[in-house]
């Protein structure tokens, strides 16, 4: 054995494949760097995370021999793309290989008669979109986290696109893909069969299995994706309230408009504004009267943003919002990728600034139920904040959530501070048990635990068979029939519960 964990022959073995010295990584740095994302961790675990061995491919065939040494050594195996997901996806709970697939990066194929762009699944969008700029296209996949993430993390957490009324989200985005299977296969999905197609009726849709499931299903290795005309105009308004009712019944307004050029529409709870008042030193600060704000925004031609601004504008204001002037319409709008920095830092009790580290819940909720899921889930979060002293509630914040129909249920997340300096054992499965508690309320009202980051580490993972219901039965066949070593990322969503079950 080395070292790592992994025996000499394995990595041995990895070498033969991989074929360049600085692709399989043993060191201390190398190893640690890759066993955390930018979530609350327990630091005084650590330990526990570390991959055995951290491997960097550029081809599928490569990838796909890696998978099949492991299913013969059975040996975890966990994609990691940006390392940006916020529920520990790409956390290797087991140890084993981590595969990091930044290298694999291409732009292998712009299509512009049929509108489609085949990449690697290393690209971010950022970079993607800078050459697609000449061509006058882009790739409107636009999370928060647009310069980091990248395609193949996206379609392993089926992310949430920021545009999404207007283009779609990701599983809308990607149109099909190449797979490793946890066999080791390397095979082709879409929605039904044809790499270009975006609508088919031959066989099943097997994208969407093969999307959101966080690694455990295989690793993508080639996506080929949608190119929309870019934008001539955009548009975005922000509108202050006096109270959350009648923001929220505002936002509603506006999602309901029917408004074609709607990239999406937001809104800050008051215990959000009341945070980013006394914390967020990048919030242009508003009277004390203002407890809520909401905000739209609009993509389109010239002619179409200028009418839809109009509406907007009316919309906005139809209840009593009061515009809040260009300044943080225009610039907190495209500061939308710019918000790392932020979540790095809170308060103590006596207003010292420390360091802290962002959590978020990020529910969908049906529209009916978001004031009933807040109030307890501000509840919930108050009562540890009280008990412990390295918890704070930042308020939340909800995002308009299906695709094109952008009216019924919504991303609703609540954010949270930790201390993680000042954490131990007993204040970690607190917050474990904080999460389950508020995932709890999401399951009880109709909703899904997670709109976009995943149900992958302790407090949701215990949930999902609860989420799933009957179809968990499925979930599991499926998980136990295509991958019957439990090899890919192992540990994550209770999926482990699937092999518990089989005789051996
Ligand atoms: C500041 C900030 C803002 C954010 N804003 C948003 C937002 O607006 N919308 C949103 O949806 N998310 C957001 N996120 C969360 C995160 O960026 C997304 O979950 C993103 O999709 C993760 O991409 P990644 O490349 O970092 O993937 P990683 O974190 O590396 O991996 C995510 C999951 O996908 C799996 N995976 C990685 N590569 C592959 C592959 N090739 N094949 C199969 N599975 C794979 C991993 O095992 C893991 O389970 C934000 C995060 C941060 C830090």
């Amino acid at each position: 054995m080395t070292t790592t964990g992994i025996g000499a022959e394995v990595l041995e073995r990895l070498h033969a494949i991989l074929g360049e010295d600085d692709a399989v990584l043993t060191g201390r740095s190398s190893r640690f760097n890759r066993a955390r994302v930018p979530a609350p961790f327990p630091v005084h675990r650590w330990e526990e995370f570390i991959p055995d061995v951290v491997v960097l491919p550029r081809t599928a065939e490569q990838v796909s021999q890696i998978v099949k040494l492991a299913n013969e050594y059975k040996i975890p195996v966990v994609p990691r793309a940006g390392g940006t997901g916020l529920a520990d996806g790409a956390v290797p709970m087991k140890g084993g290989i981590v595969v990091d697939i930044k290298r694999m990066d291409q732009i292998k194929e712009i299509d512009l008669v049929n509108n489609t762009v085949t990449v690697g699944p290393g690209i971010n969008m950022q970079t993607l979109n800078r050459s697609l700029k000449k061509h006058g296209v882009i790739y409107p996949d636009d999370p928060a986290s647009y310069a980091c993430a990248l395609v193949g993390g996206r379609i392993g957490t089926s992310g949430l696109s920021l545009l999404g009324a207007r283009y779609g989200h990701t599983r809308d985005l990607v149109i099909s893909f190449e797979i490793v299977t946890p066999t080791g296969e390397i095979i082709e999905v879409g929605d039904g069969g044809g790499r270009k197609i975006r609508k088919s009726s031959t066989g099943y849709h097997l994208k969407h299995l093969f999307m959101g499931h966080q690694g455990t299903l295989g690793i993508v290795t080639e996506a080929t994706l949608e190119l929309v005309p870019r934008a001539e105009a955009e548009f975005a308004a922000f509108f202050l309230f006096e109270d959350y009712e009648t923001a929220y019944q505002t936002f509603s307004v506006i999602a309901k408009s029917g408004l074609a050029t709607l990239g999406g529409v937001m809104m800050f709870d008051p215990e959000k504004v009341e945070y980013l008042r006394r914390d967020d030193e990048a919030y242009i600060i508003q009277p004390d009267w203002v407890k809520a704000v909401c905000a739209a925004s609009l993509f389109g031609t010239k002619a179409e943003v200028e009418v839809g601004a109009q509406k907007v504008m009316e919309l906005g204001r139809s209840l009593g919002g009061r515009y809040i002037g260009d300044e943080i319409a225009a610039g907190d709008w495209a500061a939308r990728h710019d918000r790392y920095a932020n979540p790095l830092h809170g308060r103590d009790k006596d207003g010292k600034v420390v360091p802290m580290s962002w959590h978020c819940e990020d529910a969908a909720i049906p529209y009916s139920e978001v004031p009933e899921v807040l109030r307890k889930w501000h509840e919930i979060a108050q009562r540890y904040v009280e008990r412990y002293d390295i918890f704070d509630d930042w308020g939340a914040f909800q995002y308009t959530n299906g695709a094109h129909k952008p009216w019924g249920d919504v991303l609703v997340e609540i954010d949270m501070g930790l201390w993680e300096d000042r954490m131990d054992e007993e204040s970690w499965q607190a917050f474990v048990s904080l999460k389950r508690e508020i995932a709890q309320v999401a399951i009880d009202h109709g909703g899904s635990m997670s709109s976009c980051h995943g149900a992958t580490r302790a407090g949701d993972a215990e949930l999902v068979p609860t989420e799933m219901g009957a179809s968990w039965e499925v979930m599991k066949t499926i998980k136990r029939a295509l991958d019957p070593h439990n090899i890919m990322n192992p540990g994550k969503q209770s999926l482990d519960e699937a092999y518990e079950e089989v005789a051996p």
